[in-house]
């Protein structure tokens, strides 16, 4: 699928420099590395050069150069992607970065929509919607970096998909330019539009293989006036999964996040000094953080009664609310922390995984059963957004275990997460997306029929395979 000519990198250079001008390309290598160094440091290619176009004009003057001069390119974000999309896979890869296309082009709170830049970065498009009294309720513990090309091309999810959905839920339209250089102008603040295809929808999740996104528009909902927040101890995962229905039935879409975390989250936290104050009320085998919206006008602790009735019912053991921001801060921090502190405690052999709700117990007890017959001593840490179903499934390094020797086993316990997941009918990528990680897996589990409708809208949006070569498909 793939036919590039073979360009020696400073004729590439040359190129782009004549197409965009020697201000929007960089080619030294400590200006690169930034954009070539990935979160998990896991991937290590080069590339001959990062194109930082000044506008949508010039993404347009790159891509007709790059498709008719076979050059391949990698839109990217932020660079926080966790599965290697956004870095190069073969080497001779471009790597487009929207960074300054970073505008909000409007905003109308009131009738909640807002278009923003693919540059524009997380955190400056919640403060512009804040500005207007609106909010965008995509919140990743990667705000301060990711942007909205990025967010939207992996579907980000994060804490709030429970009561607003993942990022295509969040998009009403898109703007993006063709591997051919022609721009698809699909901005649009319409919530019902049945004019065919949702092309919109085939761009947001593509990982950047069909197109490069420029703009979106992006809905807002109305601030809430305040947040009930708590962190609770339980005995088990069914016990949560218990607690989950109750608060769903009392509090409906204002249950706005429901994650759990087990004892050795807060262990590695509190070991490592990475909490001021423990969050917790005590000590038990595991924790759910809870928050419920209250919108303007209304009235009543919602989360408090039903903590009182779930206290009584013996589905929880204790609970801390939050009585101040600077609380609930803290909470959210426990939660936030958990990736970091799985860092400091050493290696640790990752995997983002969904399941249908009523069977993440089981997928807890058989996936950690599996892992730990095949691995003495291994810390199962499955944790996170338990009312979306999606389970960080993580397994830190026996301890005192050799960090390289640990992941050199890897492959077993990613066959025995993954097994594990497809008997109960989930998904082995729920929120991070395939890039280059999991392109293999990819090809054995999804339905052939679904494997081929996507190479034949790839062919067809992408027929010179300049787009972000080698992710997603292999
Ligand atoms: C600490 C941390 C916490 C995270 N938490 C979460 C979480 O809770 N939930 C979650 O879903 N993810 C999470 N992530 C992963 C990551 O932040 C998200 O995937 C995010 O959406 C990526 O945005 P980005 O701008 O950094 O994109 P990048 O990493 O730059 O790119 C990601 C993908 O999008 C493509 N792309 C980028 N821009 C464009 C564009 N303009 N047009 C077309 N394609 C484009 C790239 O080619 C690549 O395929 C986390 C990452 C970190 C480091």
């Amino acid at each position: 699928m793939f036919r590039f000519m073979s360009q020696d990198p400073s004729q590439t250079i040359a190129r782009l420099v004549e197409t965009l001008g020697s201000d929007s390309v960089i080619s030294d290598e400590a200006g690169m590395a930034n954009y070539l160094n990935e979160p998990r440091k896991r991937f290590h290619q080069k590339s001959p050069a990062i194109a930082v176009p000044k506008d949508v004009a010039a993404v347009q003057a790159l891509a007709r150069l790059a498709n008719a001069e076979g050059i391949p390119l990698i839109p990217q974000g932020g660079n926080t992607g966790l599965v290697g999309a956004q870095v190069p896979l073969f080497g001779n890869e471009v790597i487009v970065s929207l960074a300054r296309l970073d505008r909000i082009r409007d905003i109308n709170a009131a009738a909640g929509h807002m278009t923003a830049e693919a540059g524009a970065i997380l955190e400056n498009v919640h403060k512009a919607a804040e500005a207007e009294g609106g909010m965008f309720p995509l919140w990743i513990a990667s705000q301060g970096s990711a942007r909205i090309g990025g967010l939207l091309s992996s579907n980000a999810g994060g804490v709030n998909v429970l009561a607003y959905g993942n990022a295509r839920e969040l998009c009403l339209g898109v703007e993006a330019v063709l591997a051919d250089g022609r721009l698809f102008e699909g901005l649009s603040s319409l919530k019902k539009d049945n004019t065919g295809y949702d092309l919109k929808d085939l761009l947001v999740g593509a990982e950047g293989t069909l197109g490069i996104i420029t703009a979106a528009t992006l809905k807002l909902y109305p601030l809430p006036q305040a947040y009930e927040t708590a962190i609770v101890s339980l005995e088990s995962p069914e016990k949560a999964l218990e607690l989950f229905y109750a608060m769903r039935d009392r509090a409906g879409s204002r249950l706005n996040a429901f994650e759990i975390v087990p004892w050795l989250g807060l262990d590695f936290q509190l070991r490592h000094g990475m909490l001021d104050r423990d969050p917790t009320a005590d000590k038990s085998p595991w924790y759910a953080l809870i928050e419920v919206a209250q919108p303007k006008g209304a009235e009543g602790h919602l989360l408090q009664g039903g903590l009182e009735a779930a206290f009584e019912q013996t589905l929880i053991t204790n609970a801390v609310v939050a009585e101040s921001e600077a609380e609930r801060t803290r909470m959210w921090a426990f939660r936030e922390q958990m990736s970091e502190c799985q860092s400091r405690e050493g290696a640790s052999i990752k995997h983002d995984v969904s399941v249908p709700i009523a069977a993440i117990p089981q997928l807890i007890r058989d996936g950690s059963q599996a892992v730990k017959r095949l691995v003495e001593g291994v810390r199962p840490m499955p944790f996170g957004h338990m009312g979306d179903g999606n389970i960080h499934f993580n397994f830190s390094q026996p301890v005192g275990a050799d960090p390289k020797a640990f992941m050199a086993g890897a492959d077993p316990i990613h066959d025995a997460i993954y097994e594990t997941v497809l008997a109960l009918g989930g998904s082995v990528s729920a929120e991070h997306g395939i890039g280059q990680l999991k392109t293999g897996l990819l090809r054995k589990v999804k339905d052939p029929v679904a494997l081929e409708m996507m190479r034949a809208i790839k062919l067809a949006l992408d027929p010179n395979g300049i787009l972000n070569p080698g992710k997603v498909l292999d």
